[in-house]
């Protein structure tokens, strides 16, 4: 695909960047040779979820994870919030933030502002990510008129606009658009051929399609295949939600973990959140242990901005001490 000349251009932070942040990149976080973890935050919706957030990162910033991920919505509000709490990470906490960015309802001109945005607010690391069309995650993707069309263009956009740490999204059971397993493959290598540095994927459950994806990887291209690929957990904590966002992505929960989160959920109206939540963490501990054991460099938590059961997944792993 050509560059156009307006990729080009390197964008230049106008604002002092926060000396402990801004200089770390997520590469080197999780490239030490022992197993580290990161977390997944989403920009709140009203003050008492920002303050719920707030806490959650105090909890887990003793913790040491090696970045701190924050998704980016549709929305123009959602989107001016993922910038400027991404920021306040950057410059209020010795956390490294890594900042999502999608082509969905951008320009590219709008896109390399926001890029801008980011590199003011000290961020270097950013996750290039196509995104779904906004109301309709699985409806049909239509490109803005001036934007991109895969996250591989946005790879290219941020490695013409400065020095940052890019990664991409990996899909061990396959993306939901994707045909088959191999096409997808290919075009996940498209990406890190492209420039990214790593990859983060979808929370998945069964340890060996995480092995399998780093298979194909590596049978497409050794040499991108050395590149980490950090694995998507997810901590139950609701039967519930975890169905309802498996279905967004287009994702299913498999069987045999529905089959014990629906045990402990029980028959009653009310599903047995405490129950559930025991569930959960075991099976997130089960998964980050065989993941450890195969190698992975770090276990990325879905959070959903709380910290409970992700400090009790890690204290169980032994990644943390005096929790679980
Ligand atoms: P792409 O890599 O562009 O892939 C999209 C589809 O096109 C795939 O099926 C791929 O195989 C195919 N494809 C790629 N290149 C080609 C090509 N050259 N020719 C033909 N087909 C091709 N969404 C948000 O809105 N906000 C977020 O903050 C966010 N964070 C995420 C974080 C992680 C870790 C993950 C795994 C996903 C996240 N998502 C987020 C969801 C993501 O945006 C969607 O899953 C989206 O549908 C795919 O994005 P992508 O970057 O993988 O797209």
């Amino acid at each position: 695909m050509t560059t156009p000349a307006f990729y080009a251009a390197a964008v230049t932070p106008t604002a002092q960047a926060s000396p402990t942040s801004a200089t770390r990149s997520v590469l080197a976080r999780i490239n030490g040779g022992r197993p580290r973890f990161s977390v997944e935050f989403s920009p709140p919706r009203d003050g008492a979820g920002e303050a719920q957030l707030w806490r959650t990162v105090r909890q887990l910033e003793q913790f040491d994870p090696a970045f701190v991920s924050m998704t980016y919505g549709a929305g123009g509000s959602t989107r001016d919030r993922t910038v400027r709490i991404t920021g306040a990470l950057a410059t209020e906490t010795t956390l490294v933030p890594v900042a999502h960015l999608t082509a969905v309802n951008h320009s590219v001109a709008e896109l390399r502002a926001v890029v801008g945005s980011y590199a003011d607010a000290g961020i270097r690391n950013v996750l290039a990510l196509r995104g779904d069309p906004p109301g309709d995650p699985l409806g049909a993707w239509r490109r803005h008129p001036e934007g991109l069309e895969y996250a591989e263009d946005l790879v290219r956009l941020l490695r013409g606009l400065g020095d940052f740490t890019v990664g991409v999204a990996a899909f061990p059971e396959g993306h939901h658009r994707s045909t088959d397993l191999d096409s997808d493959a290919r075009h996940f290598v498209a990406k890190l051929r492209a420039g990214a540095d790593y990859a983060i994927t979808q929370m998945f459950f069964r340890p060996e399609d995480y092995l399998r994806l780093r298979d194909r990887v590596a049978a497409v291209d050794a040499e991108q295949g050395r590149k980490p690929i950090v694995a998507g957990i997810m901590p139950v904590t609701s039967l519930r939600s975890v169905q309802r966002m498996a279905e967004l992505s287009g994702q299913q929960v498999p069987a045999e973990v529905l089959a014990r989160l629906e045990h402990a959920a029980g028959t009653g109206a009310e599903e047995d959140r405490a129950a559930v939540r025991e569930v959960g963490v075991q099976v997130a501990t089960e998964l980050g242990a065989r993941l450890i054991a195969e190698g992975v460099p770090c276990l990325h938590f879905y959070t959903l901005n709380f910290a409970r059961a992700t400090s009790e997944v890690l204290g169980r792993l032994g990644l943390v001490t005096g929790h679980g």
